[in-house]
């Protein structure tokens, strides 16, 4: 098994649903267990049109998947949830985005990893950071790297919606 870290975020339709249905569907997955999930933020859109703010979590997760069924498998869900791609960072009722594989580099035209835009992104490190305060990312510490990055927009809600991970 190998450990591995997904990022989860959505802005249509009930965002929070969507992101429970992911942690579902993951820990469903045969090859997958889900660790543990962090709280959930709720996150002004950063790139894009003009939208709704967000829902973001992130997960952990051991996986026996290769890692282009992993992606196979997270594209699998975001169809579950009718995702569709009209506009570049776009709206979306759920965006499912593999961050980090036990520390793999991955660059083919279908996946890269690590996720290339996670450390500038404060809707992702803040959760990662939240669920694994010894999360690392290139080798760096996202401890340190997400001092160099904006967070003002990124709030923690309410823990009573927090995530289940389903027994
Ligand atoms: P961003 O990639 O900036 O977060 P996005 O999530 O809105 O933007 P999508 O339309 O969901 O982008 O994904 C576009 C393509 O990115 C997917 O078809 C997928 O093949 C590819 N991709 C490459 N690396 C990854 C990764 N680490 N996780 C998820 N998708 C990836
Ligand atoms: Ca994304
Ligand atoms: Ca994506």
């Amino acid at each position: 098994m190998t450990a591995a870290v997904i990022a989860l975020g959505a802005n249509l339709g009930d965002a929070k649903a969507a992101l429970q249905g992911a942690v579902d569907a993951l820990a469903a997955t045969a090859g997958i267990t889900v660790l543990a999930c962090s709280q959930v933020f709720e996150t002004d859109p950063v790139g894009g049109p003009e939208q709704p703010v967000y829902v973001n979590a992130v997960v952990l997760v051991d996986t026996a998947l290769e890692p282009l069924a992993l992606l196979g498998r997270a594209n699998e869900i975001e169809q579950e949830w009718h995702r569709t791609r009209e506009v570049r960072w776009g709206p979306r009722t759920l965006d499912v985005d593999i961050i980090d594989i036990d520390g793999a580099v991955i660059d083919t035209e279908r996946l890269t990893v690590p996720h290339p835009r996670a450390h500038l992104r404060g809707f992702v490190l803040v959760p990662w950071l939240a669920v694994d305060p010894n999360a690392m990312l290139h080798g760096r510490a996202v401890h340190d790297l997400i001092a160099d990055v904006d967070v003002s927009g990124v709030r923690a809600l309410d823990p009573a919606v927090s995530l289940q991970v389903p027994a």
